[in-house]
């Protein structure tokens, strides 16, 4: 595999046009994209410099003061003199003195884990306890009452990859969008691979992107599965320095009814949690394989020429396979697509990735879920619904909710993409549409919040009234009603936006 796409001069000035023909209509996301791909293409120092200073220019327009000057200290790196940037550079200290930066808006200072945390488990609160049944597998109960807004767990993928369509928006490594201001990868085949930072780009390339680097252009054209998988088999072998041995004596020991409740992750070498997450990743239940599937994985270990390299043996090889052909069975189950709100104004969501998590695999579905699951940058987080009672399942919903999709499309869907036949209540008591719910509050003052006009502040005030709205009435009136279904439904745009306001000009 190797690539026939390579950085170019043309292209790179291409871009850099179209970028300031953009701005010139205001239409200032599209202009940084633009410039985004100017960089990726650039072939010189002095392209990329070009590149740096009009994204600065454009940041400046946004009132991003911080952001522009990071932009001018990259043109300046990168040989830019121009007198005009001085100019820029004074104006940003300027505003900067007399701006107030709300650290109050950032995600992680409204998103706290509700305590106490499991010990050995730090990343969820030690009320959510393991359970296995017949019926429901394994699955999850909280053996304390939890309240509305309540944040139980906080995951973070062990495997990630960012979607095709958002390679010029987000950062490949952690996929966080860090207002679009990104850098690109140096290496001469590689035109859209790019990083919100010095640190992550460093981590990607041992991590994954050292081995990808050189084709991963051409792999692009496969689907986001088959890219997945390609960044999950080089992920994993970077876990063992590429040693084919240790990772099959690290999964040899790997028995299938263990799950991510069996080790402890409170130790905090990187390297040593990732291998347990990946015991127990590898543990979990897996869908079949088709004769596609395994073509696809003698197919990648046959040709790709840092797997060939690393099989020193046909046995070896063997191995490789079966293990991309279990991942995929893996994926196929449990994996999940991250998303963010597209933009303020459409409402409209955006899927951005996808990732595979340890302890979200066990959480089941309900089309009535009393868990919100949404993400902060790259973590996925799980806010409580609606009161829950100690004793009682905790579910997310995988694919539609009640309220906006019918019984028979919902069932035949998930049938579809998990194989199982949907018993939460919604199905077996078959709930209204949203549209047809009962309304039970005359007084209730019925407003779906317009994410466009909110600041973080004002978005925070109306969920936390929504929360105490749900608490105080789920049990005045008969559950499903219009009333609490409308403030559930409101109250996940907002998480969405105040996880991750999506980046406008102000
Ligand atoms: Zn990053
Ligand atoms: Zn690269
Ligand atoms: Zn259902």
């Amino acid at each position: 595999m190797q690539s026939k796409i390579f950085k170019s001069y043309e292209k790179s000035i291409h871009f850099l046009n179209e970028a300031k023909e953009l701005k010139t209509q205001l239409k200032h996301m599209d202009a940084i994209i633009a410039l985004n791909k100017s960089l990726c293409y650039s072939v010189s120092d002095s392209q990329l410099s070009m590149a740096f200073a009009e994204r600065a220019k454009i940041f400046y327009d946004l009132k991003k003061y911080k952001e522009c000057q990071e932009n001018l200290k990259w043109a300046k790196s990168h040989g830019n003199n121009n007198t005009e940037l001085a100019h820029f550079e004074t104006a940003c200290i300027n505003q900067l003195k007399s701006l107030d930066i709300n650290e109050n808006d950032k995600p992680w200072n409204f998103f706290k884990l509700s305590p106490p945390l499991n010990k050995k488990l730090p990343f969820i609160s030690d009320c959510l306890k393991l359970h296995e049944s017949f019926k429901y597998g394994r699955y999850i109960k909280t053996n304390r009452p939890l309240h509305t807004g309540e944040v139980i767990a906080i995951e973070e993928p062990l495997f990630k990859m960012p979607n095709k369509d958002v390679r010029y928006k987000r950062c490949s490594n952690c996929l966080k969008s860090n207002q679009m201001n990104l850098l690109p990868c140096s290496q001469q085949k590689c035109v859209s691979t790019m990083y919100c930072s010095i640190e992550c780009m460093q981590l990607g390339w041992k991590r994954y992107h050292k081995y990808e680097c050189s084709f991963l252009e051409e792999s692009l054209e496969n689907n986001e599965y088959d890219l997945m998988i390609q960044r999950i088999i080089f992920e994993t072998l970077d876990m063992f320095d590429g040693n084919i041995e240790k990772l099959k004596t690290l999964l040899s020991e790997t028995k299938d009814n263990q799950s991510i409740y069996d080790f402890d992750l409170s130790n905090k070498n990187d390297i040593e949690n990732k291998k347990l997450r990946l015991k127990s990743i590898y543990a979990l239940k897996r869908g079949k394989c088709s004769e596609e599937d395994k073509a696809m994985a003698d197919w990648f270990v046959e040709s790709d020429s840092t797997l060939k390299h690393l099989c020193k043996t046909k046995a070896q090889q063997d191995f490789l396979k079966n293990f991309i052909l279990r991942m995929m069975g893996i994926m196929d189950r449990n994996s999940y697509i991250f998303y963010s709100l597209a933009s303020v104004f459409s409402e409209k969501d955006e899927e951005i990735g996808t990732g595979l998590f340890s302890f979200a695999s066990l959480l089941n579905h309900s089309c009535s879920p009393n868990l919100y699951r949404f993400f902060v940058d790259n973590k996925q987080i799980y806010v409580v619904k609606k009161p829950i009672e100690a004793g009682q399942q905790l579910f997310v919903g995988y694919l539609s909710n009640f309220t906006l999709c019918e019984r028979e499309k919902r069932q035949a869907d998930l049938f579809q993409d998990f194989s199982f036949h949907c018993t939460c209540d919604a199905c077996v008591q078959n709930f209204p549409l949203m549209k047809d719910l009962k309304r039970c509050d005359e007084n209730f003052k019925e407003e779906l919040p317009t994410l466009s006009r909110y600041s973080i502040s004002d978005a925070k005030k109306i969920y936390e009234y929504n929360c105490k709205y749900i608490e105080t009435n789920i049990n005045k009136f008969p559950f499903p009603c219009y009333e609490i279904c409308f403030l559930m439904q409101s109250s996940f745009r907002l998480l969405h936006f105040i996880a991750n306001k999506p980046f406008l000009p102000e």
